[in-house]
């Protein structure tokens, strides 16, 4: 890049040749990639608009050199848990989002599309979730690409979802089934389908599923948080099946340019990270300290918490946890800390750290890091492949148990 482009990023992007427009899910470990991206992207010279709902709304300071266009979202909130199955909760959460969003996203689209001053749009880059919002901005004439946050193999899943069914894996009749293989894609089991639990919801399922199928068919193209050496077999695959590129853009979190010093390493959180915890591992011994975090969807019960905590004070190793709020079942994200049982501090003699939410990306990086007890969502599973640090797997729902699958067998 010439310095006079540089010059011209320094001082707003209006002058930028090229406009890519994004548009995450708005979920944490949906809008980590997609801001990755974004950084890739404005990297290469392009000039960078976010749209984003006014749920888990980024922090536009944080990120200077970009546009952002909220839109409203209609009343659109997350449904809440449902303890059985939280696939079903997610897939009809995804559908009221897309309803939510249509109208002013269209509106707010073609306003973007008008602004001559900010550049040509090249393509809007969508989570591959925001089915309808695809839709959209291909009938505004906007080319779209398909961002999918989870790994090949999961988006394997989604295509081979009729097969599956025709082939009477799913749905899930009788839990007997759950620990067969699926012949037809290993090393997956049946249990580790991203698959509603319940016969009731697997219809529903089964149709977003194929509208996810059919959102990212009808695109330019499908961009992938992956890399041919880690799934090469699943990209073959997607490259065999469908008839649009398959582009392997990932670990984006180590491709993205770091931001500057002064910010976290993730500029994208919506918690605050709490950085005490690095000081905290700079004091330990290399290799020693076990990390454990479930990501910020995941939720346990009581019960299953206060296990967690005898079974981390049990290792008698140093650990790091991260107890976010809301990560008991039926609290609210704006819940307090979640508590330790009585005695837990005693018996682990000040072994360890607790903190609401970590700077993952520098914990997983950190010499102190021996071992990550995880959910295995993909961001986590890429973060600690790339990092080197072994996985100790708990997942809970969605592909976290197709990735804990592969962490195990692959
Ligand atoms: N994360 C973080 N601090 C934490 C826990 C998680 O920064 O204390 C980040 C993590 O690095 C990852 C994302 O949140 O990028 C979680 O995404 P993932 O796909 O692993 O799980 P999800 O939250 O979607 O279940």
């Amino acid at each position: 890049m010439d310095t006079a482009e540089e010059t011209a990023i320094g001082t707003g992007d209006r002058r930028r040749r090229r406009r890519v427009l994004l548009f995450p899910l708005p979920y944490q470990g949906h809008i980590n990639p997609m801001f990755q991206l974004a950084g890739l992207l404005h990297s290469r010279g392009f000039s960078i608009t976010v749209f984003h709902t006014h749920l888990n709304a980024p922090d536009a300071s944080l990120h200077p050199h970009y546009d952002f266009v909220p839109v409203h979202d209609g009343g659109a909130r997350p449904a809440a848990d449902s303890p059985d199955d939280t696939v079903h909760a997610t897939v009809e959460h995804i559908l009221a989002l897309n309803r939510a969003y249509e109208a002013p996203f269209r509106e707010l689209l073609a306003a973007v599309l008008d602004d001559n001053a900010g550049g040509s749009v090249a393509c809007l880059v969508a989570d591959a979730h925001l089915l309808t919002l695809l839709d959209v901005a291909r009938g505004l004439g906007v080319p779209t690409l398909a961002l999918r946050t989870g790994s090949a193999a999961c988006f394997r899943c989604f295509t081979a979802f009729p097969m599956l069914c025709d082939r009477g894996y799913l749905p899930v009749n009788d839990t007997s089934q759950l620990h067969a293989p699926v012949i037809e894609l290993p090393p997956y089991r049946v249990g580790d389908l991203p698959a509603a639990r319940s016969p009731a919801a697997h219809g529903r399922t089964r149709e977003v599923l194929r509208r996810a199928v059919t959102a990212v068919a009808t695109s330019s193209g499908l961009i992938l948080n992956t890399f041919d050496a880690l799934e090469h077999a699943e990209l073959a695959a997607l490259r065999r099946d469908l008839a649009v590129p398959v582009s392997d853009v990932g670990p984006l979190h180590m491709l993205s340019p770091p931001p500057p010093a002064s910010a976290s390493a993730s500029t994208s959180c919506l918690l605050r990270p709490d950085r005490g915890c690095l000081e905290w591992l700079d004091a330990q011994a290399p290799a020693s300290v076990l990390y454990v975090s479930f990501g910020s969807l995941a939720v346990m019960s009581a019960t299953d918490l206060v296990e967690t905590a005898w079974g981390i004070a049990s290792s008698g190793r140093p650990f790091l946890c991260v107890l976010r709020p809301g990560i008991i079942r039926g609290e609210p994200p704006s819940a307090s800390p979640p508590q330790l049982p009585d005695g837990f501090d005693a018996a682990t003699r000040g072994l360890g750290a607790v903190v609401a939410w970590a700077p993952q990306e520098e914990v997983l990086a950190h010499a102190a890091v021996g071992a990550f007890w995880t959910h295995c969502g993909w961001n986590s599973t890429l973060e600690a492949v790339c990092a080197g640090v072994p996985m100790l797997c708990r997942p809970c729902f969605g592909d976290q148990m197709g990735n804990a699958r592969y962490v195990d067998h692959v």
